[in-house]
């Protein structure tokens, strides 16, 4: 008998595993594997994927069959089956959890409920119920309580049954199309008509030159710029010919570009590219480490090494850390290669991901471009995966399950035998870590590519003293204030960093010290003026601001801290007619904002880009040659070990955008802390020396890189029984652990409360523990079936925060 092991879509600690199905006959002669399929479970019916097939001599008991199968491919090939296996393992997540986090949204099933007749109903309901079908769509919300109380009553007689069908993913819309309908013959006729018009004559030069081809109306209305009527009148004469196709929805081919030629290298980029080439023509599963300054034109080594993996028959794979990132990099690679290049982010509507997603899997794309979730598009024959600023924390999966991009890039490039290069102006610890150990191969660019142009001059103003001299609590130093005016003065432009938008960061009584707070987080909330109102940046609740202190009845509350937003009016006022663009997540809401705002900036429109850590990555404008951060100490005395790496990264990246062409670039940094070893290394922009001095600090705390860290958490609605819970945690894992293994907690976490929830964490750290898997997932079993409901575990693998 042949059978096929199938996940069903059940998250649960029970389903966990592959059941057993019989194959039915219709479909013996058919590859399941990697299937999505129709299988009875219990009572009900759900969907299932295919993980692996074979035979059964079973007959003690009853095989279930599969009832069908719904696409008309497979949607996992062998190397994501593996992978969605090993992953569930690692991350502690279900498998089918695992699956739907590889696949495209358009694959998550949607239950349809319904009803059916399966016995003589009454004439009446058969009409009025069930319009006169076998069987309906059911959504009881679309009947009367009468009408609910007959169908029960029939359902109970065995007369009707419910049933569930899972409803087929979105196709695209059928859109008309057009297509030439004349020879060379007839055109060259038409064209010697004395009556035509010059519409028409476009239109017929148009065809001639298009054989093939299908075009909407529209669409060549607007590519001839003559009206629609007059394509409506050659479809009647019958110039053209009218079908049906159906959409691909495709991002990608939007983008205008013209086409662009590899620039020759200068000689770091040409260490580099002659390395890493040699590795991807031998096939050699090899991982690199690109350190490379800001500027240094890391980009241009990225699409030459690319041309040459599919010069070589294979595919590439290129991940950057956020959606922002991603016009302006589809934009390069496009105008580089043209065709054949996919985009992957979560920012595309699920019919588009769906049909890039299709695309990359038939083989149609040699490159695909995209954030985290790119890592598991479909692609064969890797070649080269290429991850873009490795440092950032977006690569990592905050929610279930908790992944790590690197993670995966790293396992795919060893099934295919590919090449992975990691790049960075300001590698991640753990990397540059372990290319201190020979495990990545590190390579360094250290000059500015552009000719002429150098890495900016740096320098720190002291804000303690600028407080004291101006008795004020003052945003602008007069140094930064000064600079700007040149800037403006000179039609130069600067971009300001801060890191907290909003207009204060609280407010406060001045009479009792009173400060509101959010009711489900219990955290401060912050002003906002354009909006009116006071805004918890963590669930999105909003009150009005206060008019008096709902606590004394004061009137006099204060403003206390700066936002982006405040700075923005304080500039406008300090300095006339000055044009500022503020840039951050209230000021790009609005799908197409952000490039609005950039593509402004890029123009000349405004003096000034300020905002919060959007403005500090990535960019590349060739005016601005001022940096000014506003302050540099938010994010230095977070509750994280990482505080002073990601102080770092985020001062470097940003004095990066600074005198990237040929005007020599200046950056200033606002600090209360001028001595703190972040922000001097910073100022340097020296990463080696940063490297050096954080893995001391990290050696003598016994942290990442050091040690390899797990949290385990609980959260739960109510403090008491989630504070049990975690210590409960506790008892079961410890005796388990090995004796080295170091156990932080049970506490609170550093956001104890969050959207109504209260968390609790237990930290573990450890260099060599042969017992940690098993003993995490044995937790998850036990406490899985023993956990009251609302009570939530998890377990973070290499957590990137502990806020
Ligand atoms: P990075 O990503 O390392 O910060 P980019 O790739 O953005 O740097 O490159 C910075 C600038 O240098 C870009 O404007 C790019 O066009 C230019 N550039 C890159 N390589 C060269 C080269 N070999 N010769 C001249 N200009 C280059
Ligand atoms: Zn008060
Ligand atoms: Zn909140």
């Amino acid at each position: 008998m042949r059978t096929a092991s199938v996940i069903v879509d059940l998250p649960t600690r029970q389903t966990n595993q592959p059941f057993t199905y019989l194959i039915p006959d219709d479909l013996l002669d058919f590859n399941l594997l990697g299937h999505r399929v129709r299988v009875p479970f219990g009572k009900r019916n759900l969907m299932g994927y295919v993980v692996a097939v074979g035979q059964s001599e079973r007959s003690d008991f009853q095989l279930k069959k599969i009832e069908s199968i719904i696409d008309e491919k497979p949607v996992l090939n062998s190397e994501m089956l593996k992978l969605s296996e090993w992953l569930s393992n690692y991350v502690f997540s279900y498998r089918v959890q695992v699956i739907q986090t590889i696949l495209p949204n358009a694959f998550k099933p949607k239950y349809l409920k319904g009803l059916k007749i399966v016995d003589q109903v009454p004439e009446k309901i058969k009409e009025n119920i069930f319009l006169n079908n076998q069987e309906i769509e059911f959504l009881p919300k679309n009947y009367t309580s009468e009408q609910i109380k007959v169908i029960n009553s029939l359902i109970r007689q065995g007369k009707i049954v419910q049933t569930t069908t899972i409803q087929k993913k979105n196709k695209g819309k059928k859109v008309k199309v057009l297509s030439n309908n004349l020879n060379d013959n007839d055109i060259a006729t038409n064209l010697n008509k004395k009556s035509l018009s010059d519409s028409q004559k476009k239109l017929l030069i148009f065809l001639s030159g298009h054989r093939d081809g299908f075009f909407q109306v529209k669409e060549l209305a607007e590519i001839l710029d003559i009206s629609k009527s007059t394509i409506l009148t050659a479809e009647k004469k019958s110039w053209l010919k009218k079908s049906e196709v159906r959409m691909t929805r495709n991002p990608v081919k939007k983008i205008a570009v013209t086409k662009t030629n590899a620039v020759e290298l200068n000689s770091d980029q040409k260490k580099v590219f002659n390395s890493v080439e040699s590795a991807i023509t031998k096939n050699e599963n090899k991982t690199f480490l690109l350190e490379g300054i800001t500027g240094s034109g890391k980009t241009e080594v990225y699409l030459q090494l690319i041309e040459k993996t599919i010069a070589q028959g294979k595919t590439a794979l290129l991940l950057v850390p956020e959606i922002a990132l991603t016009p302006q990099m589809i934009r390069l690679v496009k105008s580089r290669f043209l065709d054949s290049v996919a985009l992957l982010h979560s920012g595309l509507s699920d019919g588009e991901r769906l049909d890039q997603w299709e695309e990359i899997r038939d083989g149609k794309i040699k490159i695909v471009i995209g954030t985290r979730s790119a890592v598991f598009s479909p692609l064969t024959n890797i070649g080269l995966i290429i991850m873009d600023e490795e440092h950032e924390t977006n690569y990592k999966q905050e929610g279930n399950p908790r992944y790590h991009a690197r993670d995966i890039a790293l396992w795919r490039a060893k099934y295919h035998q590919a090449v992975t290069l990691l790049g960075s102006a300001t590698p991640s610890l753990e990397s540059r870590a372990r290319a201190q150990k020979g495990i990545f191969k590190l390579l360094t660019m250290n000059h500015r590519a552009v000719s002429g142009a150098k890495l900016p001059d740096v320098s720190i103003v002291d804000m303690r003293e600028v407080w004291q001299k101006e008795h004020a609590d003052n945003d602008f130093s007069p140094t930064l204030l000064k600079k700007i005016e040149e800037r403006k003065e000179n039609h130069e432009q600067t971009i300001l960093l801060l890191n907290r938008r909003g207009f204060s960061s609280f407010v406060m009584c001045r009479n009792c010290g009173y400060v509101p707070r959010c009711p489900n987080c219990n955290l401060s909330l912050t002003l906002h003026m354009d909006s009116h109102s006071l805004k918890c940046h963590y669930c999105g609740y909003e009150e009005a601001i206060p008019k008096k202190c709902p606590v004394c009845g004061s009137p006099q509350i204060r403003y206390v801290g700066t936002g982006t937003e405040k700075i923005e009016t304080k500039l406008n006022s300090l300095v006339n007619g000055i044009r500022v663009a503020r840039l951050d997540q209230d000021t790009t809401k609005r799908k197409g904002s952000l490039e609005k705002i950039l593509r402004d900036f890029g123009k000349g429109n405004y003096d000034v880009l300020l905002g919060t850590q959007m403005v500090a990555k990535g960019l590349d404008f060739p005016d601005v040659t001022l940096v000014g951060v506003i302050n540099a100490d938010i994010g230095l005395n977070l509750p994280d070990f990482r505080s002073g790496e990601k102080t770092f990264q985020l001062l470097t990246q940003v004095a990066g955008r600074s005198g990237r062409a040929g005007k020599t670039g200046e950056v200033i940094i606002q600090t209360f802390n001028p001595d703190n070893y972040a922000i001097k290394l910073a100022a340097d922009q020296n990463y080696e020396g940063f490297y050096k001095t954080e893995m001391s600090i990290r050696h003598i705390a016994d942290y990442s890189p050091y040690y390899y860290t797990i949290q385990v958490g609980i959260d739960g609605p109510d403090q008491f029984p989630a504070s049990r819970a975690i210590d409960e945690v506790a008892e079961f894992i410890k005796p388990k652990l090995a004796k080295e293994t170091i156990v932080l907690g049970p506490t609170p976490k550093a956001i104890a409360k969050l959207r109504n929830r209260y968390y609790f964490q237990i930290i573990l750290k450890y260099k060599k523990d042969p017992n940690i898997e098993s003993t995490l997932s044995e937790l998850q079993t036990v406490f899985g079936e023993k956990l009251p409901k609302d009570i939530y575990l998890s377990i973070d693998r290499d957590p990137v925060s502990f806020i």
